[in-house]
């Protein structure tokens, strides 16, 4: 369906060089678009740009300059940005009590700010461009809390209400902004989290009712759906693809 096509787009990825974000990537290449993916490990960024014949770009987007240059350099390489996908994310799993201001900050800057600065900067090549589409990864703990996640959740919980907030400002400039909230999905990120939180894999998939982990392959239709102009009138929306997790009570 050409309403679904991206071939003439350009995007980027945050965190595209694995996990979810790999997943993403995959499917708006697969669907046309140009990419350039970012991520701090060169390594990983090496073999995902090789894959997805994109460009990539090593930067640690806890710092607030890196998620501008990120941006324009992005445009700088595609020559336009038309696609952004702020999915860069991390998580430090204890106890409310026992976190250092460094750690909330640290979890606060990669997973919120890191999105807002990214966005901020794309603004202008989108308004340029006469409109885009500004996708940001939320959670399942952008609706539950976690008792082991406070910093997570604060920083998720605060990626669905900035979604809200650039959707409502954007919207006569014709730049979508929604977010997506990814239920249990098997990536580096969960298997650390499985490792360090006992029965998370067990009562993860009890709670499913798809009766599985996600995998980064199931995200691929809602990037490529939130990226093209199929969603054109859908704004400041946070859709779960959790297997039906968020359904239950
Ligand atoms: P991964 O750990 O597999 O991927 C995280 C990605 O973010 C990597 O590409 C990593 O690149 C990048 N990243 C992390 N910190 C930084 C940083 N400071 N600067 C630049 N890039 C960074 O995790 P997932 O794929 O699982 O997570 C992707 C997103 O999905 C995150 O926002 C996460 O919170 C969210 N999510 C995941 C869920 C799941 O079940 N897996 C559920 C709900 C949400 P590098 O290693 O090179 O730094």
């Amino acid at each position: 369906m050409d309403s679904f096509d991206l071939r003439g787009k350009a995007a980027l990825v945050s965190g595209g060089n694995g996990g979810i974000g790999l997943g993403m990537a995959r499917a708006l290449a697969q669907a046309g678009a140009a990419l350039a993916i970012a991520g701090r490990d060169a390594k990983k960024n090496a073999v995902a740009a090789a894959q997805l014949k994109a460009a990539s770009i090593c930067c640690d987007l806890r710092e607030a300059a890196a998620c501008r240059a990120m941006v324009d350099e992005a445009a700088a390489r595609l020559g336009r940005l038309d696609i952004l996908v702020n999915n860069a994310g991390t998580n430090i799993r204890k106890a409310p009590q026992d976190y250092s201001l460094e750690e909330w900050r640290s979890v606060l800057d990669t997973n919120l700010t890191s999105a807002f600065l990214a966005s901020q900067a794309a603004y202008p090549h989108m308004k340029r461009a006469g409109g885009g589409k500004i996708v940001n990864i939320g959670s399942m703990m952008s609706l539950f809390g976690a008792s082991f996640a406070a910093p997570y959740g604060a920083s998720k919980g605060g990626v669905v209400q900035l979604t809200r907030s650039l959707a409502a400002a954007w919207a006569r400039d014709n730049i979508q902004v929604n977010a997506v909230l990814p239920g249990w999905i098997d990536t580096a990120l969960t298997r650390r989290a499985r490792d360090e939180v006992a029965g998370l894999h067990e009562r993860a998939l009890a709670r499913t009712p798809a009766g599985r982990w996600g995998t980064p392959e199931d995200l691929g239709g809602i990037a490529v759906f939130l990226a093209s102009a199929a969603s054109d009138f859908v704004t400041g929306t946070a859709i779960p693809v959790d297997g039906g997790y968020s359904s239950l009570g």
